[in-house]
């Protein structure tokens, strides 16, 4: 037996969400995006599972590229923060992975590598956001010097959007607007809209390429009921309940003695705490599922353990019984809320220590 903390990851969802991301956007096409171990999911066995619908994958950086084309997935990779250092193009170049180009430093670099096949460069713009890209007044100088290099394959036009999943915000179309002006007639396919984008539609015709990131893990980042039901959450994250107790009204749970007993009370440990990744800043009343039924947590989370209430559970021994924190019946924006965060962060935030089970 190993210690009861699982995150169970079905492959089979992510696809379903891939092939939804790619429907809503058709025709244009869609690069999964799986950087940061596929937002906690494993980008090796998620890469694997789309393997033969995904028409690309983004990742962050040559790091997580190079895990990938060692595991045999062939597919192009996109980097999204391109290159840090000059001497990482010849591993671009020989493994074909594309691209992004945001600053003159990268440009300069290019130009001065001697790569045996030429680039595919994602020129990157900043159309408001101000991360990365070339501002609107430098781009066409920008893509006019890599147009003419010869360590350059193809150039693709690229911006990121600041506010896609705010629906009342005017800055998507206003940075829509800036870019495709921007661009005007220069040749190459272009490229917008993460997720929030991709859900909200918020594609003009002329785009060849989306990149969808968290929708493919189930987590809408429009919280609307209507966006949440449209995907499949493809993480769930438990533990079991490792030690139970009665305490008397007026004792306390936990660190800090946070939680304090009104009544005599059944409570539960539970094998999961933050260095799982489960968050510290969940408090009492954060939404747990013990046995099927709806629970939740009392006091302070610790490193390695939480403990929860048990009251519904007053005659029977408890030790065993699944707890569920996120997943298949609580949505992890849910969990986020009441941690202050947003569902990324702990879907990112899964630590190695947490079993991953792979079910299709
Ligand atoms: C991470 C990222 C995405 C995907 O964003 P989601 O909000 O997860 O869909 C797309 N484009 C760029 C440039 C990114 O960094």
């Amino acid at each position: 037996m190993a210690r009861p903390a699982t995150a169970v990851i079905k492959l089979s969802a992510i696809k379903q969400n891939y092939l939804y991301a790619k429907s809503l956007a058709t025709p244009a096409k869609a690069i999964a995006t799986i950087k940061a171990n596929a937002y906690g999911h494993g980008a090796i066995q998620v890469a694997n599972e789309l393997s033969d619908v995904a028409d690309a994958f983004a990742v962050a950086c040559i790091e997580e590229a190079k895990e990938l084309r060692d595991a045999g997935i062939e597919q192009p990779i996109l980097l999204l923060e391109g290159f840090f250092t000059a001497d990482e193009l010849t591993y671009i170049s020989e493994y074909n992975l594309w691209c992004v180009v945001h600053s003159q430093y990268q440009i300069d670099a290019i130009k001065q590598s001697n790569v045996q096949k030429p680039i595919n460069v994602w020129l990157k713009m900043d159309t408001g956001m101000h991360r990365l890209g070339f501002l609107p007044k430098q781009y066409a100088n920008a893509w006019q010097q890599l147009e003419k290099v010869a360590q350059v394959n193809s150039l693709t036009h690229m911006t990121h959007f600041s506010s896609a999943d705010d629906l009342s915000s005017l800055r998507t179309q206003q940075q829509t607007e800036l870019f495709l002006e921007t661009v005007g007639d220069l040749p190459g396919d272009i490229s917008i809209a993460n997720s929030s984008a991709v859900l909200s539609k918020a594609m003009p015709d002329r785009v060849q390429w989306v990149r969808p990131g968290i929708m493919l893990y189930g987590s809408s980042p429009i919280d609307t009921p209507e966006m949440a039901k449209s995907l499949a959450p493809a993480m769930t994250f438990k533990a079991k309940v490792i030690s139970e107790r009665i305490i008397e009204a007026g004792e306390c749970v936990g660190y800090n003695a946070l939680w304090e007993a009104d009544k005599p009370s059944k409570i539960g440990t539970v094998s999961i705490g933050y260095a799982d990744g489960y968050p510290r800043h969940a408090g009492t009343g954060t939404p747990v599922l013990v046995n099927g039924q709806k629970s939740q947590l009392l006091g302070r989370v610790a490193m390695d353990m939480i403990m929860i209430d048990l009251s519904m559970f007053e005659d029977q021994d408890c030790i065993g019984y699944e707890v569920e924190f996120w997943g298949d019946n609580i949505p992890v924006n849910e969990i986020a809320q009441c941690a202050d965060t947003i569902g990324y962060t702990l879907l990112c935030g899964i630590s190695r220590r947490v079993n991953k089970q792979y079910v299709k």
